[in-house]
């Protein structure tokens, strides 16, 4: 019979709060034994007799999927592929401008396109994104790329570049652009210009401060052949703050969703941050 956490923490657990798992009662340690798979070991005070045939239990119910937390990321990841999959590469190749796959390499004898990705290029087949070297990418970034393949539309950008909150339904995420990207950015690059631009060109960005009036700084980067980003960046000065902005081709979400945009953000943010360090 299945352990739900009422049934561990009335049948199995001692009740009495104590802390010695490392949680703070008995309750939320159950909570987690169910749905994250913490060994019931790991409380201490747990009749012997009853400790391996509970967590035998425990280990029928994990493998059925009952009652564990939902890994949301691999949900993505597998829904995006399997949109992507219902496609003809040489179709998704036409609509993300994404090119031919290589004779050689990583892929060698299986279907494949290539898709640039900031400064590098992404091998692509249907259930596989490597780099050159053969290296997997990140399963968020792996997301992105399949996200795109499946949602890449016909339209390419027209330059009007847009700030995250002017595109629909971007009101949850507004806070996160600003505290997870525009703020670690103006914090990590406030005095530093220079190093900023220096920044700016490693991750391939393209000056365009001559688009903009007023500004320090301004580069375009490419993520994807149709996904541009423009970031501004006005120095302190004067007793004003720093400030960073990212600008968005209006086209973006053609090709793209709204979480998908933020992680691409927050993976430039990165990119320029370690640049410097
Ligand atoms: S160590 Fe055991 S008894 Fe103590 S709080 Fe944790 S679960 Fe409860």
């Amino acid at each position: 019979m299945a352990l739900s956490v009422v049934d561990l923490y009335v049948k199995i657990l001692a009740k009495t709060n104590c802390k010695d798992c490392g949680f703070p009662t008995c309750i939320a340690f159950a909570g987690m034994v169910v749905s994250e798979k913490l060994p019931l070991k790991n409380c201490p005070h747990i009749d012997p007799d009853l400790l391996a045939p509970a967590q035998e239990e425990l280990n029928e119910q994990y493998a059925q999927g009952k009652w564990l937390k939902k890994d949301m990321a691999a949900e993505a990841l597998s829904l995006a592929k399997e949109k992507a999959a219902s496609m003809a590469l040489e179709d998704i190749a036409r609509r993300i401008g994404a090119g031919p796959g290589t004779h050689d390499g990583p892929l060698k004898g299986i279907d494949h396109i290539v898709l640039p990705y900031f400064n590098q290029t992404l091998l692509i087949s249907k259930d596989r994104v490597t780099d050159q070297t053969g290296g997997d990418l990140t399963r968020n970034e792996q997301t992105v790329v399949y996200i795109h393949m499946a949602s890449g539309g016909n339209t390419s950008p027209t330059g009007n570049m847009k700030s995250f909150k002017e595109f629909p339904n971007t009101v949850s995420k507004i806070v996160s652009m600003r505290d997870l990207v525009e703020t670690p950015l103006k914090k990590a690059f406030s005095s530093r210009r220079q190093a900023f631009e220096i920044a700016c060109k490693k991750a391939g960005g393209t000056d365009v401060k001559d688009r903009y009036e007023s500004l320090d700084l301004a580069f375009q980067f490419r993520i994807f052949p149709k996904i541009f980003i423009t970031l501004l960046f006005w120095d302190e000065s004067e007793g004003f703050e720093a400030n960073v902005k990212l600008l968005f081709d209006e086209t973006i979400l053609d090709h793209l969703d709204i979480e998908a945009t933020l992680f691409l953000s927050e993976h430039l943010c990165k990119l320029l941050k370690d640049s410097v360090t």
